[in-house]
C-alpha cells in the first residue's frame, strides 16, 4: 500500500452557509490515474499527543493501538483536481460542532496539514447514456457537481439537489439540456426535523415524481443513508427496474451515527443478511 498523500491547505472558500471549500497541494501524481468524476479520498485525522510511526499505515496501526489512538479517518470527494499543478479542493459540509472533519474544515486556515489515502471512485458519465439523473444532497453535491462538469456540452441531465435553504445554492456548470432543480428543506442537513429526513425527505419524493425522459439513464444518487437506501433505491430497482449496472448509488453518511460507528452498523447487517 503507497504512503499516504500530505495535503497542505492554500486557501479555503466559505461557498455556502453549511459548505466550506477547502484549496490543498501536493504531490498528487497518483492521482493521475484516476478519471471516476466521484473521485474521492480518506482524509486521515491524527489523535493529538498519539506519536505515530512514519509512514503512517492504517492497517498496520489497527492490528497495534487500541481503538481510542487510532487516526479518525474521513471519506471526501476531491471536488477539483490539477495533477500538474499539484492543487485539489474539497467542498466539506459544516454541519455544526459534531464531528471530525467538518468542524476541521470550518476551522481550517493555510499551512494547515492532512495526509490522505487513494484515491478511489465508481463512477462517471457515460457517453452513450441517453439521459443521466443525478441527485444528491449537501454532502453529495461535490461528487455530482463534477459529474456535470464532465458531461459532454449535448448531454441530457435531470439533476435534484436537496440543501438547507436558498443560501445554499451554488453555481453549477449546466449545459443546455442540464435542468437543475434545487429542493430547500428549511433547515440544515443536521438539524432536520424527522418528518422532513430519511424517506420523507424533499429528495425523495422529487426523484419519484420525476418525469422520466424517454431512452437509457444513467442514474448517480449519494446522500443520507436512509433518504438513499430506504427511500430511493427500491423505486429505481423495482418500481423503474432499472439494471445494477445502470445506477451509482449509496450512502455518504448517516444522521446520528460518525463515519466509524456508520460502518460497524453497515457491518452488521451484512453479518445479519448473510
Ligand atoms: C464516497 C464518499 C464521498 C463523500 N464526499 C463528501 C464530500 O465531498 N463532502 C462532504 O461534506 N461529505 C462527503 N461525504 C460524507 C462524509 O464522509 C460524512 O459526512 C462524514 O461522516 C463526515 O465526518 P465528520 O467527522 O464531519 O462527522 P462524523 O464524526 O462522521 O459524524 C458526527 C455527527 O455528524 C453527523 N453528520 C455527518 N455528516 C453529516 C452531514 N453531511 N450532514 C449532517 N450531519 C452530518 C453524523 O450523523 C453524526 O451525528 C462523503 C462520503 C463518502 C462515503
Amino acid at each position: 500500500m503507497p504512503s499516504p498523500t500530505l495535503l497542505t491547505v492554500t486557501s479555503t472558500e466559505q461557498l455556502t452557509p453549511h459548505l466550506v471549500r477547502v484549496h490543498f497541494t501536493g504531490d498528487l501524481a497518483h492521482f493521475a490515474e484516476s478519471s471516476e468524476t466521484d473521485r474521492y479520498v480518506k482524509l486521515i485525522f491524527k489523535q493529538p499527543g498519539v506519536d505515530y510511526p512514519e509512514p503512517l499505515d492504517m492497517k498496520a496501526l489497527r492490528a497495534t493501538l487500541p481503538a481510542d489512538q487510532l487516526p479518525v479517518v474521513r471519506t471526501y470527494t476531491v471536488r477539483t483536481l490539477d495533477v500538474a499543478a499539484g492543487s485539489l479542493s474539497i467542498d466539506f459540509v459544516v454541519h455544526g460542532d459534531d464531528g471530525v472533519a467538518g468542524p476541521w474544515a470550518a476551522a481550517a486556515a493555510t499551512g494547515d496539514e492532512l495526509l490522505a489515502n487513494g484515491p478511489g471512485g465508481g463512477y462517471a458519465p457515460r457517453a452513450e447514456a441517453d439521459w443521466h439523473l443525478l441527485a444528491c444532497d449537501e454532502a453529495g453535491l461535490p461528487a455530482v457537481a463534477a459529474a456535470i462538469d464532465a458531461l459532454p456540452d449535448d448531454a441530457v441531465a435531470r439533476v435534484l439537489v436537496e440543501v438547507a435553504g436558498e443560501d445554499d445554492v451554488i453555481e453549477l456548470d449546466e449545459g443546455a439540456n442540464v435542468e437543475v432543480t434545487w429542493l430547500l428543506r428549511g433547515a440544515p442537513s443536521h438539524d432536520v426535523p424527522d418528518e422532513r429526513a430519511g424517506r420523507n425527505a424533499p429528495l425523495v419524493q422529487a426523484v419519484r415524481d420525476l418525469e422520466w425522459l424517454p431512452g437509457t439513464v444513467q442514474v448517480f444518487v449519494h446522500g443520507e443513508a436512509a433518504a438513499v437506501m430506504h427511500g430511493i433505491r427500491p423505486f429505481l430497482f423495482t418500481e423503474r427496474g432499472l439494471a445494477r449496472e445502470a445506477v451509482s448509488i449509496s450512502r455518504y453518511w448517516r444522521r446520528g451515527r460518525t463515519e466509524e460507528g456508520f460502518r460497524e452498523w453497515k457491518q452488521e447487517l451484512a453479518r445479519a443478511e448473510g
